[in-house]
């Protein structure tokens, strides 16, 4: 009894993996139209209290904004999104980024 049903179970799956295996090009047309809708997320650096030191934040469109735990001062500043990490620049490239809120 419990090979017949296995049996019939098989056929099933064989009938979806090629059901799926036929679906997948129209599949992968739609990929890129997914895509766009929800965009690549935007990378953004910010000034931090440190000089040569900023945030890279992540700019989510309907982000409210984060705070973080400086590591450089005891406060905790404001950006626009989550927060990705810390990088170290040259302070030419630095001083043109603006600087983080609070
Ligand atoms: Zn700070």
């Amino acid at each position: 009894m419990s090979a017949t049903r296995n049996k019939t179970r098989r056929a099933v799956a064989r009938r979806l993996a090629r059901g799926a295996k036929r679906a997948r090009p129209a599949a992968a047309a739609k990929l890129p139209a997914k895509r766009a809708v929800n965009a690549p997320p935007q990378i953004v650096l910010y000034r931090l209290c440190k000089p040569g030191w900023a945030v890279t934040v992540e700019r989510a469109p309907n982000a409210q904004g984060t705070r973080f735990v400086c590591p450089f001062c005891p406060l905790s500043h404001r950006v626009p999104g989550p927060v990705r990490g810390f990088r170290k620049m040259r302070r030419a490239q630095w001083v043109k980024l603006r600087h983080v809120e609070g």
